[in-house]
């Protein structure tokens, strides 16, 4: 059985290892204890990783005997806002936590992005552990360094670049997560297969069924693959001036469809991540980059895994295409009427192709939701 898989993220004096298992905080416990021994620690999460999973969390750190203090907050984006942000800090200070103690971050990516952004705003920045708990969070959100919150009409614009000392990956968090989030996590891991690495895409179509049985082997190299290959861009351009960009696969649709859908329930981020991907992969072959085939593969895929391929299995709504493009110019990638998109020239070999022009979209999505 497999037991832990590590990822180093080399970053100089703010490098760090991810730790990816079954019960991996319990296995790292005397490595934890020295770094967090005598230090306050402060907990924040949401209340429903509080119902769910603070007991496993609890159990795995209890024979540690740290003194920790709690603050749970309601679930949901709402909460990535100024007022749970200031919430956040003056519990923070309340409870004294200094710059030598720790913050951990304990839930899905919005708690993660949130309590990352106070944690690097409270006294220039204070430690802070992620203990990432949905699967979206495990393989895309918890690394990277970048928290926000949203400002009253636009998505993840106040922000920072603060990495983690540490990040715990463990699978056994994911038990009570429902079916749609799991998909819509394991879309974020579908992308990095078909931007960077074909045979992990062949891999991710073998052993789909076991990853989704939660079944330990599968799924944990499933997330350690995923992360090696983002921790290898990430290290390379941290702040997202190049290469970065392409972990954008998908995400300049889907962020469109998202806010189209008022980042409401009726479409989750890895749904509109995976329509956003077969619409980029169309766009690819319609741009001759890339053969039919690559898009037969990416729909074929989503079908089996019961992931959208496109909006009419999440909604009848009529799209209008002139909205979705006022969306697509809130992308950071636009450059003046242009745009840099994310393509693929097939399985494992996603490229940046600068400024696209928006007419040329125009008429793709116009073809697209005709
Ligand atoms: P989320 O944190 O809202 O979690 C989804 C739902 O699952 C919530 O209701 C939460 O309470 C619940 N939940 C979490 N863990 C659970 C568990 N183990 N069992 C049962 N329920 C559980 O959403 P998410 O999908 O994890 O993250 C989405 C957020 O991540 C967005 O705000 C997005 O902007 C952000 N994000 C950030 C980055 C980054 O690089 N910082 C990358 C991708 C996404």
């Amino acid at each position: 059985m497999r037991k832990e898989e590590k990822v180093e993220i080399a970053l100089g004096n703010r490098s760090y290892t991810i730790h990816i298992g079954n019960k991996i905080v319990e296995k790292n416990k005397l490595e934890l204890k020295s770094l967090l021994e005598n230090r306050r620690i402060a907990i924040i999460t949401d209340r429903n990783v509080f119902d769910h999973q603070y007991e496993n969390l609890r159990n795995q750190l209890s024979s540690l005997n740290l003194s920790t203090e709690l603050f749970v907050i309601e679930p949901g984006e709402k909460t990535k806002s100024w007022t749970f942000l200031k919430k956040i800090l003056d519990w923070l200070i309340k409870k004294e936590i200094g710059r030598n103690d720790y913050v951990i971050a304990f839930g899905g990516g919005v708690i993660g992005d949130l309590v990352g952004l106070a944690a690097s705003l409270l006294r220039r920045g204070v430690n802070l552990i992620q203990i990432p708990t949905t699967l979206l969070s495990q393989v895309d959100s918890s690394i990277g360094g970048k928290t926000a919150i949203n400002s009253s009409d636009a998505k993840n614009v106040i922000g920072s670049f603060y990495q983690p000392k540490k990040v715990f990956c463990d699978i056994s968090f994911l038990r009570s997560l429902e079916n749609r989030e799991f998909l819509s996590g394991y879309a974020e891991i579908l992308k990095m297969a078909l931007v960077f690495d074909e045979k992990f895409y062949n891999y991710l179509n073998q052993y789909f069924n076991e990853i989704k049985e939660l079944k330990d082997d599968a799924l944990i190299k499933a997330i350690s693959t995923s992360l090696s290959l983002k921790a290898r861009v990430v290290e390379r351009d941290e702040n997202e001036t190049g290469e970065r960009a392409l972990l954008n696969f998908g995400h300049t649709f889907g962020h469109a469809l998202e806010s189209y859908f008022g980042y409401s329930e009726k479409l989750l981020h890895g749904e509109a991540v995976a329509v956003g991907m077969i619409m980029a992969t169309k766009l690819s072959v319609d741009l001759n980059f890339s053969s039919n085939g690559t898009v037969e593969k990416l729909v074929e895929h989503c079908k089996r895994v019961h992931l959208p391929i496109d909006l009419s299995q999440v909604s009848n709504v009529a799209i209008n295409v002139d909205k979705m493009i006022e969306y697509m110019k809130q992308d950071k990638k636009v450059v003046g009427e242009n745009i840099n998109l994310i393509l693929l020239e097939g399985v494992g070999k996603g490229f940046i192709k600068k400024s696209v022009d928006f007419k040329l979209i125009q008429r793709f999505l116009k073809e697209t939701f005709s």
